[in-house]
């Protein structure tokens, strides 16, 4: 088996450095990607230090991937030596479950396959992600990069991208609506950019005055703080959605306060028990929805990276050399980077 560059984590305190893998020969259905950006999502770091407590080492972290077919296996029409192409957070899963019937991959009832820290349900090998040369990955899982786009800075839509996509259009997101962002950071800022796309009137909910212009800048139509108790008044039940994106634990209850009747919180930010707990009187009152939704299927990735291709949507990203990938796991920690640092994969060659 061909081996090939890569940084890997060893243990939790070991950092990201250089580990040389193996990747297979393509299989009938396999694409061999020449990965030319990777985008660097908390995921990666959260999994590199296992503060999850699931890691399996060495971890090869990275599944926001793009990149140039190099080959492909026999079975394969869809892709040629050549094009432009992209990788997310998904490598494989059963294929034969009712969600992935439906192309919802993402909750395959029987386990989805990782692109990193992952086994391959073939050989039973570790899934080794983005942070390397190449990646062998089954057509079904490889999307189209459209023509338009700026490959660097449409890596981070297969992951922080879709997360955000996902709700809103599986929730119907559009004209007529009043949303909410809640948390500017690589998830929040393309939730503002696609809520505006398609058509919403957007609001960001941020605790820092600091960052109201910002926020505009963004898209949003309006912003409020929400440290603020009186525009947070202003506020009550004037919201359809309310797009929570903040990954740690914090109070739910001001933000079901400000959705409508019928109104829905969509969490995609996997926050764990909140404190303090939710009061279910205003959600019970106003026939509200707290909702979750955890990244996206195949086809609803396409559908985003098309509508991305025709609207001109892509990441704000900062590039990295891949040799300063512990600094920015550092930096990311204090969220200081906007909004997604994506690495040139040249320089791991040199
Ligand atoms: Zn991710
Ligand atoms: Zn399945």
């Amino acid at each position: 088996m061909p081996q090939v560059k890569a940084y890997a984590a060893q243990s939790p305190d070991s950092g990201v450095a250089p580990f040389p893998i193996e990747r297979r020969a393509p299989r009938p259905d396999d694409v061999l990607i020449e990965i030319e950006y990777c985008g660097v999502c908390h995921s990666d770091l959260h999994t590199a230090y296992n503060d999850w407590g699931i890691t399996t080492y060495p971890i090869v972290p990275g599944h926001e991937i793009v990149g140039t077919v190099k080959a492909v296996g026999d079975a394969v029409t869809g892709f040629k030596p050549g094009d432009r192409v992209g990788v997310g957070c998904l490598v494989d899963s059963c294929r034969e479950c009712g969600s992935c019937e439906h192309g919802l991959e993402q909750y395959c009832e029987q386990g989805w396959v990782g692109t990193y820290n992952g086994v391959d349900r073939h050989d039973g090998t570790p899934t080794y992600g983005g942070y390397s040369e190449q990646i062998v990955v089954s057509d079904r899982f490889v999307l189209r990069m459209p023509e338009s786009l700026d490959l660097a800075a449409a890596a981070p839509l297969l992951c922080a991208g879709i997360t955000t996509w996902s709700p809103l259009k599986h929730f119907g997101v559009g004209k007529g609506h009043r949303v909410g962002v809640v948390g500017m950071g690589g998830l929040g800022h393309m939730g503002v950019k696609f809520a505006r796309a398609l058509g919403a009137e957007v609001t960001v909910f941020t605790r820092s005055a600091a960052k109201v212009e910002e926020a505009k800048k963004q898209g949003a139509h309006h912003v409020i703080v929400s440290t603020d108790a009186a525009q947070m008044e202003a506020a009550a039940a004037s919201f359809d959605f309310i797009l929570d994106t903040v990954p740690v634990p914090h109070d739910l209850n001001p933000y079901v306060n400000v959705l409508k009747r019928d109104g829905t919180l969509i969490i995609v930010g996997l926050l764990g028990p909140v404190e303090p707990a939710l009061h279910t009187f205003p959600v019970v009152l106003g026939r509200r929805r707290i909702a979750g939704s955890l990244i996206g299927g195949l086809p609803e990735t396409q559908e985003m990276l098309d509508f991305c291709g025709e609207h001109g949507i892509t990441c704000d990203i900062e590039m990295l050399d891949i040799k300063n990938i512990n600094a920015a796991y550092e930096r990311m920690q204090r969220s200081d980077v906007r909004y997604r640092f994506v690495i040139d994969m040249a320089t791991l060659k040199d």
